[in-house]
């Protein structure tokens, strides 16, 4: 997207504004499945959470994309974008048994992480297809509060438990189709993932009925020009060749699933804030946007480093400026980041603002959430609107509530 088109968008739809390009998601789900043409049945689920607006879910549809849910939530999300339930995989953790059959009696497909919801799912519906998400205890890199795969993760049943597994999986006649792993969020080492997914395979060989091998995400995107990323072709390259292999000596074709959610949408967004103000303290020059940590939560929560442009002054000169919200707490988006010259009324734009953004907002500050525009062939739509004050007020009581010393309690 241009800067000129997501000036106008600012203006047409105010600010703040999530924007997101179809063209990219599109451009990302071709470019995943053309890194594994060789395998014959390859599914894509893209994982909900990442972005979840319907508009994004029904183009997820059209490209030809199955759901990774984790809530019921979710699922009924996905539901109302017209997925068939079968193309809906359900991962969740640490959810009731009640969420679980509720879900596969939607006729989604369940996928269980843990040993005693495994016993007792499978003891009450042996019939229903499972899935089974494994902790290979394997770290793909990055930050540790999104390494799943390693060994005190809440996720996935450890490798070291596979005999309880099958214990359970004799004892109650219940039937595996499906082997999961979702190793974590930033997959930098092609070969530890390789590593991870020979683990799986191996454990695959436990259960005659497979129908698929579902390796997760944790693809990671590039932030700026010059970031390290997950070399899907090369990844692309070489699990499949493997998978092939595999399915060889499985003795039947299988379906190799994804789960993608950074990948797809992370790229395709952009966050437009206008600044409010710009603060010279002593050692300091502070941009003041109109959104915060409410909206845009990862700077804060992750220490992730969205790039910042000025969009109303491109050409201008460098200088270095703090980008910080209006959130009455530390609220920071960027330190001494090298911007062009920041004037008050200006458009900042946010990069990869797709995934994991809308998504986590809030109403902190009693602020609104933003709206949100989906272009595609440079065509804008308004895909959620900007939050009014109904929607603050709308599912508070109000009550009176009246202290007995009341007259002590007033001062004038
Ligand atoms: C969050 C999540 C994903 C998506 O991860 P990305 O890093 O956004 O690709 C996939 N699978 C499961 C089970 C998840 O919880």
């Amino acid at each position: 997207m241009q800067n000129s088109q997501l000036l106008e968008i600012a203006k047409d739809f105010g600010s703040p504004v999530y924007v997101y390009d179809a063209n990219i998601i599109e451009a990302q789900y071709k470019r995943l499945t053309s890194a594994f043409n060789t395998v014959k049945q390859l599914k894509i689920n893209y994982a909900v959470k990442a972005l979840s607006n319907i508009s994004v879910l029904k183009f997820m549809k059209q490209l030809g994309a199955g759901l990774d849910t984790v809530s019921i939530q979710e699922v009924h999300l996905g539901l109302a974008a017209g997925y068939k339930a079968k193309d809906i995989i359900f991962t969740p953790n640490g959810v009731s048994l009640l969420e679980i059959e509720t879900v596969a009696k939607l006729g989604c497909q369940i996928n269980i992480d843990n040993l005693s919801i495994l016993e007792q799912f499978g003891t009450k519906h042996p019939e229903t297809p499972v899935c089974i998400r494994i902790n290979p205890h394997v770290m793909a890199g990055g930050n540790t509060n999104i390494s799943v795969g390693h060994i005190d993760s809440k996720f996935g049943i450890s490798i070291h438990q596979i005999p309880h597994i099958l214990r359970i999986v004799e004892n109650t006649k219940m039937n595996i189709n499906g082997i999961h792993m979702h190793t974590g969020s930033d997959i930098l080492d092609i070969d530890v993932f390789l590593y991870a997914s020979e683990i799986l395979f191996e454990t695959a060989k436990n259960f005659k009925n497979l129908q698929f091998i579902d390796f997760g995400s944790g693809f990671k995107v590039p932030y700026k020009t010059g970031d390290i990323e997950t070399n899907i072709e090369e990844l692309g390259q070489k699990l499949s060749q493997r998978f092939n292999e595999f399915c060889k000596e499985y003795g039947k074709p299988l379906t190799l699933a994804f789960e993608p959610g950074k990948f797809l949408v992370s790229e395709a967004g952009q966050f437009l804030v206008n600044v409010n103000a710009v603060k010279q303290t002593t050692s300091t020059v502070f941009a003041q946007v109109d959104s915060g940590f409410n909206h845009l939560i990862r700077p804060m929560l992750y220490g992730s480093q969205h790039e910042i442009r000025n969009i109303s002054n491109p050409e201008g000169r460098e200088r270095f400026y703090s980008v910080v919200g209006y959130i009455c707490e530390t609220d920071t988006f960027a330190n001494n980041r090298r911007i062009t010259e920041i004037n008050e009324g200006d458009i900042l734009a946010f990069s990869n603002a797709g995934a994991y953004c809308y998504s986590m907002a809030s109403n902190y500050n009693s602020r609104y959430r933003p709206a949100e525009v989906l272009v595609y062939n440079g065509q804008a739509h308004l895909i959620r609107k900007r939050e009014t004050f109904e929607d603050i007020i709308n599912n508070q009581v109000e009550i009176e509530l009246t202290p007995k010393d009341k007259k002590k309690l007033v001062t004038k």
